[in-house]
């Protein structure tokens, strides 16, 4: 579990990060259905763009898919760019290649600021 500070608006808490694998029988969208459920479940409101909100669960890869689609784009548009993201995915699968790029080789990877709020091993409880 990381902690990061905010992107967008600066008056608002930290961000805690994680990144889960799971295998599912779910079709992509079937999968995204589930988990803006799951936000939703959580009491999700967004008071403003960027802004503070309880839960927010993307679907970053699906297998080695690509999709294109009005509600859904995997691998997820901001993998590359969000070190809150990379560095979690990179604790699951440390030799993981997105889009022709060898993930532990970029840049925002290794000068990463972002710290580790707590290295319990999450697949095990
Ligand atoms: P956000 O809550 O800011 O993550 O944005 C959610 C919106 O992004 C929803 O309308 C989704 O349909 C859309 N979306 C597109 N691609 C993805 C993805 N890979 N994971 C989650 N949401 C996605």
């Amino acid at each position: 579990l990381y902690q990061s500070p905010p992107m967008g608006p600066q008056d608002q808490p930290n961000y805690y990060n994680a990144v889960v694998q799971l295998v599912t029988d779910l079709a992509a969208l079937d999968l995204l259905d589930q988990l803006q459920a799951f936000e939703q479940e959580a009491g999700r409101v967004r008071l403003r763009h960027w802004g503070e909100r309880t839960l927010d669960l993307d679907l970053l890869i699906y297998g080695d898919e690509q999709i294109q689609h009005e509600r859904l784009i995997v691998p997820h548009v901001g993998v590359l760019e969000r070190d809150f993201v990379l560095l979690p995915l990179l604790d699951i699968d440390p030799e993981l290649q997105l889009n022709g790029h060898i993930l532990k080789d970029l840049d925002i990877v290794k000068h990463s600021a972002l710290t580790v709020f707590d290295r319990t091993n999450w697949a095990n409880i």
